[in-house]
């Protein structure tokens, strides 16, 4: 079944010429020009009601142009296909998506909520040692832990606070398996992102928080909150359901990105709603990080 792309405007400017547009902004405007003056623009986007099978469309096209050429036709519509006018309309096999999510058990409804609107079919996986069943997953038991993430190209671990010790463990499981690994959290007022598509390339998360940790003016405060929280993986109650909310549909986003381009895998992302700023930092690798480095015998003081 195809249909016109809802996120494009077509405007007429004559029966043979129609302007597309995505907005303002957008790089994607250009026209579409019916050379031949058959009139098969007009009949496209005025006078058939989508979704249409392809094979019905092309044969609606053909009666209704002024001369019926069905190999103009079908090229037509591969154009457009290719093009992104017209869509495939999606079937729920199609958007079939191996992606896992990790979480608490409080933010699983809005996780859902939003996956389940951009049209992701995910597993969620909800992160607690007490409980074997099905649906909960527990890291500190490393080998039940790899088989439930084993079907999955990608692991998203979702936490409204800040998690070191969770973050060492995901982290841990996912480079064993080689897995595409996105850390989401919240971090007071601040949501952060780090996509760790490919570790040969960006490194693990290990390497994130030493860039990180480089930065902050108040280390030792810092390093007070981090060793509480590795002792006491403490829920946050003061965190905004808002800025969750940003911090789940960004990350689908971005998740969407990184589906269908390879090449946008080298940033962290960091939404500040105190200052109401966002920025985004190059991941980099360090040359001794001991997990995923090969050197072993190196260890971070934090780790
Ligand atoms: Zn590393």
């Amino acid at each position: 079944m195809l249909t016109l792309n809802k996120g494009m405007l077509f405007i007429r400017c004559s029966r043979y010429e129609y302007l597309v547009k995505k907005g303002s902004m957008s790089n994607y405007s250009f026209h579409l020009k019916d050379e031949d003056k058959t009139g098969i623009l007009e009949a496209l986007f005025e006078k058939t009601d989508f979704p249409v099978p392809q094979e019905r469309l092309a044969e609606e096209l053909s009666n209704k142009i002024s001369e019926p050429n069905e190999k103009y036709v079908s090229d037509l519509l591969e154009q457009l296909l290719e093009i992104e006018v017209m869509l495939e309309c999606p079937n729920a096999q199609q958007i079939e998506k191996p992606v896992c999510i990790m979480t608490d058990l409080e933010q699983v409804s809005v996780i859902q909520d939003i996956f389940e609107k951009g049209g992701y079919s995910a597993q969620l996986l909800v992160l607690d040692d007490a409980n074997h069943n099905e649906q909960f997953i527990s890291l500190n038991h490393n080998e039940a832990a790899s088989e439930k993430l084993e079907p999955f190209e990608y692991v998203i671990l979702f936490k409204n606070h800040f998690s070191p010790g969770t973050f060492y463990q995901a982290n841990k499981l996912c480079l064993e398996q080689n897995k595409k690994l996105i850390i989401a959290y919240l971090d007071g007022s601040e949501g952060i992102i780090i996509p760790l598509l490919n570790f040969a390339q960006v490194g693990c998360y290990n390497d994130f928080e030493i860039l990180r940790e480089s930065s902050f003016y108040n280390l030792l405060d810092y390093q007070v909150m981090k060793e509480r929280l590795l002792q006491q993986d403490k829920v946050q109650p003061t965190s905004h359901p808002l800025h969750f909310h940003m911090l789940v549909n960004q990350t689908a986003l971005l998740l969407n990105q990184y589906m269908q381009f390879s090449s946008l895998n080298y940033y962290a992302y960091s939404m500040d709603f105190e200052r109401m700023v966002n920025t985004k930092t190059r991941l980099l690798k360090f040359p001794k990080c001991p997990s995923c480095q090969s050197d072993k015998n190196l260890v971070h003081a934090f780790i």
